[in-house]
């Protein structure tokens, strides 16, 4: 069976809920629960999500990598002797000690366990920690929080890499794959921006249910087979900061309730060596009852919001 996961970072599962949008929600949809994770960063969630593994095994611990044969490793020695606890430590040391220039993003080698890419026939468009595209300057944060020139110039940059995504992703359909993985940043950098125009988020919302129509339109041309199709956020962003929950939604009934982010890795395997949806259904997750299913933050109501505050959680989610 062939599996497509389109990975909308920062999509937010109340924002879907509430609204119109049938293409984004699916047959089936819901939170992903990021209990035990120890950060709403990034490349930290993406990376549980493509290795099926919690952070202290897959090694990716943080937004940057420290560049250096000695300080990734001290990264992760303080990491595992502290069972965690060391995380704020090297939180201060990533944005008080080690300069931009020795830190860089996460990549394939970086990884300590397979992922669904090792599968045959896998495709990895633009994952954070395996093979982002790039993070130009023209992308950056930093001094466009409150900035409404900078934001502009930021948000229309990154359009416009959407746009160019959109258009690789069409191409790599036409070619023989097992499973594609894309990921688009769009909703989350104009969440960060926009924080206090919800309108233009939206729009960014409805972009992206278009997107998953168009998507489903190629599909039908292309692929003879059985598909399954994932749309994952690896966390929400509501009054432009991470929320600690992400969205999935899938294309047939699966039965899956309340899964965890590393829950997927198993699902996506087995669909890829199975013909049978059915014996998907019996291995989906569904979660004891009792169990408590969500490390609940409040959910949160879009409010007002200032743009000092919004600066102090984007340094220590690692995009300033
Ligand atoms: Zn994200």
């Amino acid at each position: 069976m062939k599996v497509l996961i389109v990975g909308l970072d920062g999509l937010d599962y109340n924002i879907v809920d509430s609204n119109e949008y049938q293409n984004l929600k699916q047959e089936e949809y819901g939170k992903i629960r990021l209990d035990g994770i120890h950060t709403v960063t990034t490349p930290v969630i993406w990376a549980s999500f493509i290795t099926g593994k919690m952070p202290k095994e897959h090694g990716i611990l943080s937004g940057r990598c420290w560049n250096s044969t000695l300080l990734e490793p001290l990264k992760r020695i303080i990491f595992r002797l502290s069972h965690g606890k060391g995380w704020c430590l090297i939180r201060f040391i990533e944005h008080w000690i080690i300069p931009q220039h020795i830190q860089r993003m996460y990549t394939i080698k970086d990884h300590c366990v397979p992922t669904i890419f090792d599968e045959d026939r896998s495709v990895a468009i633009s994952i954070p920690s395996y093979n982002y595209w790039r993070w130009p300057r023209e992308m950056s944060l930093r001094g466009s929080i409150g900035n409404e020139a900078k934001s502009k110039q930021v948000s229309e940059f990154i359009f416009k890499e959407f746009q160019k995504k959109r258009e690789f992703l069409f191409k790599r359909l036409k070619d023989d794959w097992q499973v594609v993985m894309i990921h688009f940043h769009i909703l989350d950098i104009y969440s960060h921006l926009y924080f206090n125009y919800p309108q233009k988020i939206l729009q960014i919302y409805t972009i992206l249910d278009d997107l998953i129509k168009m998507v489903k339109v190629e599909l039908e041309k292309l692929v003879k087979d059985e598909i399954i199709v994932f749309i994952i956020s690896d966390h929400g962003t509501v009054s432009g900061i991470h929320t600690s929950y992400g969205f999935f939604s899938v294309n047939v009934s699966l039965g899956i309730r309340d899964p965890h982010i590393t829950d997927f890795y198993p699902l996506i395997i087995k669909a890829i060596n199975t013909h049978n949806i059915q014996s998907l259904k019996d291995k989906t997750i569904k979660q004891p009852p009792g169990k408590k299913v969500f490390l609940r933050e409040k959910d949160r109501e879009h409010k007002k919001i200032d743009a000092e505050e919004i600066k102090e959680r984007l340094k220590e989610l690692g995009y300033l």
